[in-house]
């Protein structure tokens, strides 16, 4: 729905639930008079803006709440417009019944992110920096939390202005050539225009190959715990969650074929994937079941291959391996027999993945109940051996039960998955709407590219250019519509 800027809103910026204290938001040109209409202690159209104030909200006679009031003055807000915040009590019952009171004196309830909104409208933030205000919110790793931060402080932002302007540049060029018809000038110079859009991609390719990366530390890496029923697969995942204490979240799959668990380790949220088993299915929903653990495993970034020691032999092992191939796509060999699975990278396989370069971390489990002669003979076996592939492997020994070399595993995990890497990465593209528009930039400038190469008439080049520009322009928000808007805001919460 379509809002004039000249109303002020109100919403609850604090989540809902009892909690020390809750904040209403209140902006637009009123807000310092809503508010002052409904608040006995001092006169807030006389204050001055950043200052806080302490007194009562009153309906009438009956005091709703003791409150503090920071003011915050146009245009040295969030929303760049008149903007008060009200701490009360963390009641429900007291926030609602402030925001009522509110509403009667004039303000109207906000949409979902309407502050953030107005702030982009009003020039606080352009739109890739308003849409990091929403990751930010729901960052849940270090790794995430620095790509929302950095987006929002302007990241990739800056540097798409600086090629659009130049684009720009070329562009007006290009079209006072068209102005001249017929007669023969060239004022955009080929050849410059021609290192100036191998430049632009030279920017935009790696933000596209950064996507990957994005992905999964906005998503979190996705791993897939596998292995026969009783295992300890469970088991393993609890003494993860344990150890970290961070449990984010419990996603039941749809078919409760699958639970995923979001466990942050050492600032990277991990996405595990406790299979259903790989048994034979003996009915239709198990089938269900065991087709979706290996779509899950295809998906992933790395397959952690759990086996009980104690009722498993290296033959044995062997064997469940090679069936277990049978359900990834063909390996594409990258190292020779013995190095490390070093060529994986954190990615989520919906953009760019080599097929059959998951990884396999293989986790002997319950050494506690066996001796030193077992655990020999499973290192006795060589990388052919076990997978039936020379891709290169190692065998962690655990006692999950016991939390026993859990934090071995965990290294190894950080290390095959390229912690590094995640954590260091600066400028990346988590948003899937960037990436669409950085791909159609892309494929507009090759066509730049092709009508310089090919001679193309002016027009023709003009159009692929204003194309290029028009895409880079989504991504910042200088080409926007009411219903980009509306989709990118509805999904914020009310109050943001
Ligand atoms: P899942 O079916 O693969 O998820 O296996 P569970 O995690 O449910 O474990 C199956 C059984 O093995 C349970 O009774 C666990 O307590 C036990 N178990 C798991 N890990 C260990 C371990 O390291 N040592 C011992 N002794 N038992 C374990």
């Amino acid at each position: 729905m379509c809002h004039p800027l000249n109303d002020t809103i109100v919403a609850p910026a604090t989540s809902q639930g009892n909690s020390a204290i809750a904040v209403v938001r209140l902006s637009g040109k009123q807000a310092i008079n809503i508010c002052d209409k409904v608040f006995q202690g001092k006169d807030l159209k006389k204050q001055q803006t950043h200052t806080i104030h302490y007194g009562t909200i009153v309906d009438g006679n009956k005091i709703i709440d003791e409150v503090l009031v920071s003011i915050f003055k146009e245009p040295k807000s969030y929303t760049k417009e008149n903007l008060i915040e009200i701490s009360c009590h963390g009641s429900a019952f007291i926030v609602t019944q402030i925001i009522k009171l509110l509403i009667r004196q004039g303000a109207r309830p906000a949409q979902p992110g309407e502050f953030t909104k107005r702030a982009f409208l009003n020039g606080q933030y352009d739109l890739a920096q308003a849409e990091a205000v929403a990751d930010l919110i729901t960052s849940d790793s270090e790794a995430a939390h620095q790509a929302a931060m950095n987006q929002m402080r302007g990241g990739f932002s800056a540097e798409i202005k600086q090629l659009r302007e130049k684009l720009i540049h070329f562009a007006s060029l290009i079209e006072l050539e068209l102005d001249f018809g017929e007669e023969d000038v060239e004022f955009a110079n080929r050849k410059e225009l021609k290192l100036l859009v191998k430049g632009l991609q030279n920017v935009i390719q790696p933000l596209i190959n950064s996507f990957d990366l994005g992905n999964v530390i906005k998503d979190g890496v996705p791993i897939v715990i596998a292995g026969k029923p009783n295992v300890g697969k469970s088991t393993l995942l609890n003494a993860l969650l344990n150890e970290e204490k961070a449990i984010v979240s419990k996603i039941p799959g749809t078919t409760r074929d699958y639970i995923e668990d979001r466990i942050n380790i050492d600032g990277i949220s991990f996405r595990f994937t406790d299979t259903a088993g790989l048994r034979k299915a003996k009915d239709k929903i198990e089938a269900i079941g065991v087709e979706r653990t290996h779509q899950k495993m295809n998906q992933a970034s790395l397959i952690i291959y759990i086996f009980d020691v104690n009722d498993t032999s290296p033959e044995n092992l062997k064997e469940e391996l090679k069936k277990l191939n049978t359900y990834l796509p063909a390996p594409v060999h990258t190292g020779g027999p013995g190095g490390r699975a070093g060529s994986v990278s954190a990615q989520t396989g919906q953009t760019g993945r080599q097929a059959g370069n998951i990884p396999y971390l293989i986790a002997g489990n319950k050494i506690d109940k066996c001796n030193e002669q077992t655990i020999s003979s499973f290192k006795k076996l060589i990388p052919g051996d076990i997978i039936g592939t020379p891709l290169p492997y190692e065998i962690i020994f655990i006692a999950a039960l016991k939390n026993q070399n859990i934090d071995k595993l965990k290294k190894k995990l950080l290390e095959m998955v390229n912690a590094k890497t995640i954590k260091t990465a600066n400028t990346v593209v988590t948003n899937i709407r960037h990436y669409d528009s950085l791909v159609q930039t892309r494929d507009a400038l090759n066509k730049v590219l092709d009508g310089i190469e090919t001679g193309k008439t002016g027009d023709i080049i003009a159009l692929d250019i204003r194309n290029g520009l028009h895409y880079l322009g989504e991504i910042t928000g200088e080409i926007t519509t009411e219903d980009l808007l509306e989709n990118i805001f509805s999904k914020f919460c009310i109050g943001k």
